[in-house]
């Protein structure tokens, strides 16, 4: 129900947590994050209920420090509201941690060829299967996340927003949209991505609007704004208002 992405040169934990606060009152269920830490591995704690619940996950088991991190307030759809079945959901032996928001109505039919294949499943959920998809797309691709993304996102059908990293790429986070929203925090040698304003405001008013079928890709140091063949678009800034 709720995104954050961060990749730049602070700590994400704390800002992943924040950008979820923000975006508490459009209620939810569940809550997680996925971080990247120094080391370039990939790390995630999410709990059922309320981010408090998380924020003590995390106290408990605390995850390396890292500057590449993507984080999720859950509103169950498919599945129940269960530990296993919040976001993120991992895939290629969790190396790739992948939110969602919204739903893929196709997941079952996707779910069953994956499985024909020999994909195993932890969770109940949709945006797993969309998970699984991306790893072996991934694999299919020799390891271009934005290529696989683009071959994941062209199978779906529905209602989307999605954000993915991978070990193998600290320092990226990639998302697209259909049918659901997405934006662009614009900082200084940090980028930020949302379900709206409220997921960055506190960092950055500069903002990017993404449009329908398009795929972001961002790092500390720049944004690539395509449709979902690949073709660069052009993209509306705007300045977030002080009431946003
Ligand atoms: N359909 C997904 C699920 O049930 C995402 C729900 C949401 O938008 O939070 O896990």
């Amino acid at each position: 129900c709720g995104i954050v992405g961060y990749v730049g040169p602070r700590e994400s934990q704390d800002i992943l947590l924040a950008g979820l606060a923000r975006l508490e009152y459009r209620g939810y269920d569940s809550a997680g994050i996925a971080v990247i830490d120094g080391e370039g591995s990939l790390g995630m704690r999410k709990k059922a209920g309320k981010l408090g619940r998380l924020r003590e996950a995390l106290e408990d088991k605390p995850l390396a420090a890292g500057t590449t991190g993507i984080g999720h307030t859950r509103w169950a759809t498919h599945g129940g509201p269960t530990d296993v079945n919040a976001h993120p959901h991992l895939a290629d032996d969790d190396r790739l941690a992948v939110i969602h928001n919204g739903i893929i109505e196709n997941f079952s039919e996707l779910k069953a060829e994956l499985e024909a294949e020999g994909f195993a499943f932890r969770s109940q959920t949709d945006t797993e299967v969309a998970a699984i998809l991306l790893g072996r797309e991934y694999r299919a691709s020799g390891g271009d996340l934005a290529a696989a993304f683009r071959a994941v996102v062209r199978r779906l059908e529905g209602a989307f927003t999605l954000l993915a990293m991978h070990e193998d790429h600290p320092g990226l986070v990639v998302g697209a949209r259909r049918n659901s929203p997405l934006v662009i925090g614009l900082g200084d040698g940090e980028n930020f991505l949302g379900s709206d304003v409220a997921a960055f405001v506190e960092h950055t008013r500069r903002a990017l609007a993404i449009g329908q079928d398009q795929i972001v890709a961002i790092t500390p140091d720049g944004v690539t704004v395509t449709d979902f063949d690949g073709a660069a678009v052009a993209v509306e800034a705007f300045e977030v208002s002080w009431d946003a």
